[in-house]
């Protein structure tokens, strides 16, 4: 492999999906899952400077279809390794911030290689540890390469980046200089691209971080970092600490920390956003916040639609990986006129959903953990007594998995707790508008605003929605799922985030500061 830096780069191309129905191909991935069972619940260290540490406590990862397999035994790091792995990256910053753009460039797309070359052994090591189907985490490795690789060529762009004027007399240069230290705390639902997207813009602009995974996927993110290391991360860019809350808590209160790039849920994500904004002693920067939080995202199916093509998008977006998508459809709002039709169809093709083991490839699995499971029979709960049960309604027993059928509850009012609170999980709320016009409203009618898709054949209402419809990531006759690098920047309004629209063209700048410098020219020769 090639440690060469590099200076150009051949255009992106998002990640191709793989085939599974080739037989090949499905021989390799049920190989991949024997390979990766065989290396499961070894344990893991926390990764402080480059160096190996082992604590006194540990989070143990488990499988959600069977939580008895146990994935990995993760060292869970203390205050005091928290505060280690900052002192860490800082020393780091000191040399990685002067490192060529070409050579932190470098690295990325060398991860990236390695990734392409062990696809189907990441995808198991998703499809145990988080529970998704060969498709789903296909979808996420795949998006994984495409942060990497997208991340690299937008390094390469801004490093090039000029002052839109020169003032006459004058040479003007624009230089997005990095920040410093970050944290970097991802959720647990796209556990290998988002949690490697934001960990790559933030070192590939030249800061250096400190990762904190979800303790509910710890695994996926100890073997990026053995990765990274591997196409030769130097040490201390990148440190790995373990743990939930506490430790989160205790390096974003960091007077180092510089910025904090944060995916995960509204509650969270705006207590880091308040306890980013109180200024610790010895601090001496206003710690920028990123954040990408949660959605309660609507399909409008208006009247005039192919009704079958907005069923099919709404099971896509509603069911896929069990509705544990920020961008997942968790309300449908139907026009009156076509309102009994589309609940009829959508009650047959959801109950139709195979469950089950999703190292066995069906439609839906279990949901994450059995926290999850709870809050979703109790939201089932709330969803009966605002509404009419159509299908799904209970757990399912499969082999002591966190599993609820999928679920689907009708007539729905749009201020109900069903339509307005975030659920993530198999559960989807279908709400009757009298119109068009009451549609939009009711789109429109919660504290979110991330993803959101029409139905409809009417270029008059297409046009209406790409106007009114306040979301961040609007989708037109297509599922509101499946955001693809580059093509769909991701970023929510409202509260559902910053909207720093990942994989876009100016999502790197949010991890820089523009430097700007004016040198008056004829004072001192280029040549001297
Ligand atoms: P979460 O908010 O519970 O946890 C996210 C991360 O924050 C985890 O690493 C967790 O350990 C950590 N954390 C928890 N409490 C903390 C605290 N007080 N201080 C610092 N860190 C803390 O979210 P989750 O359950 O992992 O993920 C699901 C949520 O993420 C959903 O709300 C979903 O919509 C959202 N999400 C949003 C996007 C997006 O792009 N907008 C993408 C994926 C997921």
């Amino acid at each position: 492999m090639s440690t060469a830096p590099i200076s150009n780069l051949p255009p992106f191309h998002n990640e191709p999906f793989t085939n599974f129905k080739d037989a090949e191909i499905k021989r390799a991935t049920l190989e991949a899952l024997a390979h990766v069972r065989s290396e499961l619940g070894a344990t893991y260290d926390l990764v402080i400077g480059g160096q190996r540490r082992r604590s006194g406590n540990s989070i143990t990862s488990v499988n959600p279809a069977r939580p008895a397999e146990i994935i990995g035994v993760h060292s869970a790091a203390t205050e005091a390794d928290a505060n280690d792995a900052v002192s860490a990256a800082q020393l780091a910053f000191a040399s990685w911030k002067r490192t060529p753009v070409a050579e932190r460039v470098a690295l990325l797309v060398r991860a990236a290689d390695l990734i392409r070359s062990r696809h189907l052994t990441f995808c198991a090591w998703l499809t145990l540890e988080v529970g998704k189907n060969w498709a789903e985490a296909d979808a996420d490795v795949g998006e994984c390469i495409d942060f990497l690789e997208f991340y690299a060529r937008e390094a390469l762009r801004l490093d090039a980046a000029t002052t839109p004027i020169q003032y006459p007399g004058e040479r003007n240069l624009l230089r997005y200089v990095p920040l410093g230290v970050g944290a970097v705390i991802p959720p647990w639902n796209f556990p290998f691209a988002i949690m490697a997207g934001m960990t790559a813009a933030a070192i590939v602009c030249g800061n250096t971080v400190v990762l904190k995974p979800s303790p509910d996927a710890p695994t996926i993110a100890a073997r990026f970092v053995e990765l990274l290391e591997e196409a030769g991360l130097p040490d201390g860019v990148v440190n790995l600490v373990q743990g939930g809350p506490e430790v989160g808590r205790a390096i974003v209160d960091h007077a180092q920390i510089r910025f904090i790039a944060f995916t995960g849920s509204k509650k969270v994500g705006l207590e880091i956003h308040e306890r980013a904004a109180k200024t610790q002693p010895g601090q001496n920067f206003i710690k920028r916040t990123i954040l990408e939080l949660g959605g309660k995202d609507s399909i409008i199916v208006d009247a005039d639609s192919d009704i079958d093509a907005a069923v099919d998008g709404v099971v896509a977006s509603a069911f896929g990986f069990n509705g544990q998508k920020c961008s997942a459809c968790s309300r449908v709002i139907v026009e009156s006129p076509v309102y009994d039709t589309f609940c009829d169809k959508l009650r047959e093709r959801v109950a139709s959903l195979a469950t089950g083991d999703p190292a066995e490839n069906f439609a839906t699995g279990p949901v994450i953990n059995s926290v999850a499971k709870k809050r979703l029979l109790d939201y089932i709960q709330i969803g009966e007594s605002e509404g009419r049960l159509l299908t799904g309604g209970t757990a399912l027993d499969i082999e002591g998995g966190y599993y609820i059928a999928p679920t689907v509850i009708a007539d729905v009012a749009p201020t109900a707790r069903l339509a307005q609170e975030e659920v993530f999980g198999p559960l989807l709320a279908v709400i009757r508008a009298k119109d068009f016009e009451d549609a939009l409203a009711i789109a429109n009618n919660t504290e979110y605003g991330l993803t959101g898709a029409i139905y409809t054949s009417s270029r008059e209402k297409l046009n209406r929605a790409r106007d009114e419809f306040h979301v961040g990531n609007l989708y037109l006759n297509r599922k509101c799922t499946g955001a693809m690098v580059g093509a769909h920047p991701f970023g929510g309004f409202n509260l559902s985030g910053t909207d720093s629209k990942a994989g876009g063209p100016d999502y790197l700048t949010l991890f820089t500061q523009a430097k700007s410098i004016a040198e008056k020219m004829g004072v001192v020769s280029d040549k001297a």
